[in-house]
């Protein structure tokens, strides 16, 4: 809530006797009283103090009341504030003359300390209820950040300003990634406890001269004035990780949650068209979605093809849709191609043609219960059927072998994923299956291969893929294995090195699916079970 401002009235009088007696009236209703005994002098106070609200004689030397009435609300610094007459002049006329230059209300002398202070107490309660009211019309109700109506009036103030004094103005807009996911799974109340908690977040999070607002939906918005576009998108960068690191969870259930953002910039010297800063900034914000989310684009480094995608014709939306369903028909043929492929290479190992079935199950429905996008889900399973593509390298001794590996082997098996990747490269397809595939035996912690990486940094499709990986493994038997470890005590150790080895949202979302699939799991020993049912 925010603190009650004490109000400052004004009060310009001639007679000295009246400021006392006023000031004292004032002072008893909790408020502030300045003087002033002439108006020249009462209108330069009422300038510099911006008082709530004027109380004014009329009949003063100079200038009178009137004339003084007539200059304030001429002034736009002062045109807004409420003024009452407190005059000796008791004729009608006199009364309508002074409510007909604007005065709110017009009391004569000698008055009544408590018709003075009610009528006082009403213009007070007046404004109270205004500002009230704006804002309420500038404030989004969900997040209590300001709304668009009121960051268009600051952003066009903030150009105008940046024109006349120089300097920059730089807006980021941000975007909820698969927001929809969210609440189709979570609920729109989840859903919008998220968009509170990032208004929260963004709020907290930006220096005292900038403005977070929501723009819409689940896109918040960020007004940077003087900030040059580096700057800020270095700025933004440290938002969108903020929102990636905070703990997100739904009745207590981890969840992921991350944002794109797209920033551009205006100096004073370009347009001042608020619009054409916006459009920018959306133009910056989709391609970030396209370069895969949870990043930021500075409009100035956009390639020409991410350019105005706002602006593009009928025409052309047709014939690009057409190229991507044709793309995707040829990555589903030469999907089947490689597929059938790689299965005729490694027919002499029984296990690896149902590791890739199992693996792929279990990606899926890992992948489901972490509510992923459907790209991701489909990526995945293309990843699943594609990732031990690289085995080939590893000679048939070292694969079965069941005593500790030398350096050297190690080193053999270590370059699996990365030959999986250069196999795959030269088709020009798959691109961010590679990816998923090179990392999918990194740990969490940092210690895996082949790059070392670290945490988020590894991409979600081969942190997804790795516990898929490692629980077939172990569940299965092969002809220098014979002793598969069961279901329930591999998830054990899966659990146990959540952190580790193994992303723990990963892991959390295995359980439950292990939880509901436990009659089918694992496929390896089912499949045993019941052979004539396989493939
Ligand atoms: P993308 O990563 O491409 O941004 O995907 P997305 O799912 O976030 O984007 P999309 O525009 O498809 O979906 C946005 C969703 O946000 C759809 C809408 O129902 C939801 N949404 C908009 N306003 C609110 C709100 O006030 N509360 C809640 N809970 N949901 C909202
Ligand atoms: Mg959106
Ligand atoms: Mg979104």
């Amino acid at each position: 809530m925010q603190q009650k401002r004490q109000r400052k009235i004004l009060v310009i009088d001639d007679s000295q006797a009246n400021l006392i007696l006023l000031r004292a009236h004032l002072n008893s209703m909790g408020l502030v009283a300045l003087m002033a005994d002439n108006a020249l002098d009462g209108i330069t106070i009422a300038v510099e103090q911006r008082p709530d609200v004027i109380l004014l004689d009329v009949m003063m030397p100079q200038i009178d009341g009137f004339e003084a009435c007539r200059r304030l609300k001429a002034d736009v610094r002062t045109s807004s504030i409420p003024i009452i007459f407190v005059s000796a002049k008791d004729q009608a006329e006199d009364k309508i003359s002074g409510l007909k230059l604007g005065a709110i209300d017009y009391v004569t002398k000698p008055f009544n300390k408590g018709e003075l202070q009610a009528r006082i107490g009403i213009v007070l309660q007046m404004m109270e209820l205004q500002e009230r009211l704006l804002l309420l019309a500038n404030t989004d109700e969900l997040t209590s950040l300001a709304n668009r109506r009121h960051f268009f009036q600051i952003l066009d103030r903030e150009l105008l300003q940046a024109k006349i004094r120089g300097g920059s103005v730089a807006v980021m807009m941000f975007d909820v990634d698969h927001f929809k996911n969210i609440n189709d799974t979570f609920g729109h109340l989840a859903g919008d406890k998220i968009l509170q908690q990032v208004g929260k977040i963004l709020s907290e999070n930006i220096y005292p001269m900038d403005m977070a607002a929501r723009y819409g939906g689940e896109e918040f918005i960020v007004l940077m004035p003087g900030m040059p576009v580096e700057i800020a998108t270095q700025r933004a960068q440290k938002l969108i990780s903020h929102i990636d690191k905070n703990n997100w969870d739904v009745n207590g259930k981890p969840i992921s949650v991350t944002c794109s953002a797209g920033v551009a910039a205006f100096d004073g010297a370009d347009s001042t068209d608020p619009y054409e800063l916006i459009r920018r900034a959306d133009d910056a914000l989709y391609a970030a979605k396209n370069r895969g989310r949870n990043c930021v684009v500075p409009y100035n480094m956009l390639k020409p093809q991410e350019i105005q995608h706002t602006h593009q014709n009928g025409d052309f939306i047709e014939l690009q849709s057409k190229i991507s369903s044709l793309a995707q028909q040829i990555r589903e043929q030469t999907l089947g191609i490689i597929s059938a492929f790689t299965k005729a290479i490694i027919v002499k190992d029984p296990y690896l043609a149902s590791h890739i079935d199992n693996v792929k199950a279990y990606s899926f429905e890992i992948a489901s219960k972490m509510e992923v996008s459907q790209q991701l889900i489909d990526q995945l399973q293309t990843s699943a059927t594609l990732h031990d593509l690289g085995k080939i390298i590893i000679p048939n001794n070292i694969l079965h072998k069941t005593t500790p590996l030398s350096d050297e082997e190690m080193r053999i098996v270590q370059r699996h994923p990365i030959a999986s990747a250069e196999i795959l490269a030269p088709i020009g397809m798959f691109s961010q299956e590679i990816v998923i595939i090179r990392h999918h035996h990194e740990n969490f912690d940092g210690t895996g291969y082949p790059n070392g990486l670290i945490g988020k940094n590894i991409p979600i499709g081969s942190r997804i893929l790795a516990v898929a990986n490692v629980f077939d493994a172990i569940t299965s038997s092969k002809p220098w294995n014979l002793n598969p470890r069961s279901g329930e005590e591999t998830m054990k150790e899966i659990e146990s090195l959540a952190g580790s080895q193994f992303d723990p949202q990963v892991v959390y979302a295995f359980r439950k699916a292990y939880d509901e699939n436990q009659d089918a799991w694992p496929l390896s020993q089912k499949r045993m079970e019941m052979p004539a049912a396989a493939n």
